[in-house]
């Protein structure tokens, strides 16, 4: 629970009374006038209640351009609502193991060019 603090509340109506907050999720300071705001922002917002927004054109470019733990921080969600999300908008992701085969495929064909030079 967040502690209310009660003089900015008691002067609303006249001019609006900023106060400094500071944001549950992200720890960023913000001023707000809303005594009952716990977010510095939407992002913040969107992310703890883990529903955010991303378009399924959006959702596949990131899918299949890293892993999906990457995703997922990057929206500040689990992998699981990622893994959700893919599946309600019918977006497919890359098969289990293939983030790790790329690295080893990468690798490989590294060392080899590294043969071929010599
Ligand atoms: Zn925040």
């Amino acid at each position: 629970m967040v502690e209310r603090i009660e003089a900015p509340h008691l002067r609303k109506g006249s001019d609006l009374m900023l106060r400094q907050q500071t944001c549950i999720r992200c720890n960023k300071t913000y001023e707000s006038d809303d005594p009952d705001r716990v977010f510095c922002g939407r992002a913040c917002v969107t992310a703890e209640s883990r529903s955010f927004e991303v378009t399924a054109d959006e959702l596949y470019r990131l899918v299949w351009s890293m892993p999906t733990t990457h995703v997922a921080a990057e929206f500040g969600v689990s992998d699981v609502a990622i893994a959700k999300r893919c599946k309600r908008l019918d977006v497919k992701k890359p098969p289990r193991g293939y983030w790790s085969r790329l690295r080893a495929e990468t690798k490989r064909r590294r060392q080899e060019r590294r043969k071929g030079a010599t």
